[in-house]
């Protein structure tokens, strides 16, 4: 009985799905729980109002969360690129009532090149480009979970490589940012944070957990403990997209617990 702790809903400016049917679908998979984390990317704060927005999504989901007797429903934000506006980061987290605060990184400092990785044609870039995209996007994701103030769960760590290789059929070799990687890891373990196996990208050839099982290894050994599994699902469809592969893959690291959240507590239940 897995719990899915990553979903959107149209309250997303990517998804047009009701959050009643994100629910219906999640029973109707089996699931156990399930988390609608919208996005709150930090960059475009002065242009949209994210308050009113998330505090229609939480009446909704309280709403939710009394109808459905056979799934826990939760209300979250997937709070995106909170270096762009660290003031702003910490008061819409306060905003509402949240049971979880997602942290991503969804765009890179990189000169000419911050807007997200999801609107970049990496198709015309050359090897010396994806390099330094790729470490800037590292570097932005360590810097971020050393800083950001309140968050539960660091989302879809390598997710650009979803972009790079799978959809644009770019050479890249995760290998080569490992150090940065382990600090991350590192980082996020200190602070008894979790991290997500984002399981989005499977849906592609040659797809991968996000991140895969050597690196999910590498957090276990420097100290972490918690694990989200979460399908990024932008509708129905998707709800239960992936979950058991990325249960398998922990078990089969002796992994025994994944997690969840509730009011900002952990809650641990067994893969
Ligand atoms: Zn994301
Ligand atoms: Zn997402």
């Amino acid at each position: 009985m897995l719990y899915n702790c990553h979903t959107h809903t149209k309250y997303s400016h990517d998804s047009a799905a009701e959050p009643a049917a994100m629910c219906d679908a999640a029973a109707n998979a089996g699931l156990s729980g399930l988390l609608i984390s919208d996005h709150c990317d930090c960059e475009y704060a002065d242009h949209t109002d994210f308050f009113s927005m998330f505090q229609s999504c939480e009446k909704e989901c309280a709403a939710l969360k009394k109808r459905c007797k056979d799934l826990r429903v939760h209300f979250g934000i997937e709070l995106g690129d909170p270096v762009y506006n660290a003031d702003f980061a910490k008061k819409i987290v306060k905003a509402c009532d949240f049971d979880a605060v997602l942290l991503s990184v969804h765009a890179v400092r990189l000169r000419g090149f911050d807007m997200p990785f999801s609107l970049i044609d990496f198709g015309d870039k050359n090897d010396a480009f994806i390099l330094s995209y790729l470490i800037q996007y590292f570097n932005d994701v360590l810097y971020t979970v050393q800083t950001a103030p309140d968050f539960d769960v660091l989302c879809h760590l390598t997710v650009p490589l979803r972009y790079i290789t799978l959809k644009y059929g770019k050479k890249a070799d995760v290998h080569t940012y490992y150090p940065v990687i382990a600090q991350i890891l590192g980082a996020l373990a200190a602070r008894g944070k979790a991290l997500e196996i984002n399981t989005s990208a499977l849906a592609y050839e040659n797809g991968f957990l996000m991140p895969d099982k050597e690196i999910a290894a590498m957090f276990l050994t420097l100290g972490g403990r918690y694990f989200t599994v979460g399908s990024d699902a932008h509708k129905p469809e998707n709800v239960a997209f992936g979950l058991n592969e990325a249960a398998k893959m922990l078990k089969s690291l002796g992994v025994k617990d994944a997690c969840c959240f509730d009011k900002r507590k952990i809650i641990t239940y067994p893969l």
